[in-house]
This record gives structure tokens, C-alpha cells and sequence, in this order.
């Protein structure tokens, strides 16, 4: 990532006012991105006696801010679509 953690892109449609997401990361926080819309997946952890116990896979989520026309507004956005919107920024 560059752009010193800036990402600019015009979203298409603008964010919610989601409220603050504190605590753990595995409750309250809706695990999503709110550009391409990626959640957590469902899978099994494998020990080595292959005794399989359910985990879930989350998303690289950041909290980042994005310039809507001149303001800028916070979003949460998976790492894959922050290096997506600082490319197409330059
Ligand atoms: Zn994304």
C-alpha cells in the first residue's frame, strides 16, 4: 500500500452512518468490506490427529477513509480493495 494510507475513489454508493465498531473483533462489528462486500468463511481447523473444529476465516478489514467529491469519509474496507483504490487514484 502507499499514498501514506490514503485511498481515493469515488464509491458508488455511500457508506451508512455505521457507528464505531469497538471490542472484540468477533462480535458486534459487521465483518464485511463496504466495497466489494467480502465476509468471513466458514472452515475447519485440522489438528494433527485430523480432529476437525469449525473457525471462521475473516477478511484483512482496515478502517480507512475514502474522498466522496470533497469530503472524506470513513469506511471499512478489505486490504485487497485499499490497494485496488490507491492504484486507480494515481
Ligand atoms: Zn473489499
Amino acid at each position: 500500500m502507499g499514498g501514506a494510507g490514503i485511498a481515493k475513489y469515488a464509491a458508488g454508493a455511500g457508506p451508512d452512518g455505521a457507528p464505531a465498531a469497538q471490542g472484540s473483533h468477533l462480535t458486534t462489528m459487521s465483518q464485511k468490506c463496504d466495497r466489494c462486500g467480502k465476509g468471513p468463511m466458514a472452515g475447519n481447523n485440522v489438528s494433527h490427529s485430523k480432529v476437525r473444529t469449525r473457525r471462521r476465516f475473516m477478511p484483512n478489514l482496515q478502517s480507512t477513509r475514502v474522498l466522496e467529491g470533497t469530503r472524506w469519509v470513513k469506511t471499512t474496507l478489505c486490504t485487497r480493495c485499499i490497494r485496488t483504490a490507491s492504484k486507480q487514484a494515481s
